[in-house]
């Protein structure tokens, strides 16, 4: 099982700032901003280009979901960026699709 799988499963600890029956949203355990959170489904799904027609409701929702964790941790007016590594050359770490949710400061490049 992979670790984000784990986290779901709470095999795992996180600091989950958010989850509900379908996603979750953690803190990322390496920030690379003042705040930098990890929105997954909970579907085990391994990355971007496993989307398709049938289940691109999920990068909808995963976008829902960055920007309530954004309100609620005050960054909404600021701004953010949103992030998905797909593959080695992006440099995918864990293959459990995700959305980086960067922000807190101005942000010069892409994590
Ligand atoms: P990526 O390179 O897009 O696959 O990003 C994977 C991210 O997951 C990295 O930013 C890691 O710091 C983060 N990460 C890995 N393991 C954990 C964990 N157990 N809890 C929180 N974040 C994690
Ligand atoms: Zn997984």
């Amino acid at each position: 099982m992979c670790v984000f799988c784990k986290i779901v499963n709470k095999e795992i600890p996180a600091d989950i700032v958010y989850e509900d029956e379908k996603y979750m949203a953690f803190k990322d355990i390496n920030p690379k901003a003042p705040i930098h959170i990890l929105i997954i489904p909970k579907e085990h799904i391994e990355k971007l280009a496993d989307i398709n027609d049938t289940n691109k409701g999920i990068i909808g929702d995963m976008t829902v979901v960055a920007n309530k964790v954004a309100k609620q941790l005050g960054i909404d007016k600021t701004g953010y960026r949103i992030v998905i590594n797909n593959g080695p050359d992006a440099g995918q770490e864990v293959y459990h699709i995700h959305m980086h949710l960067l922000g807190g400061k101005k942000l010069l490049f892409a994590t």
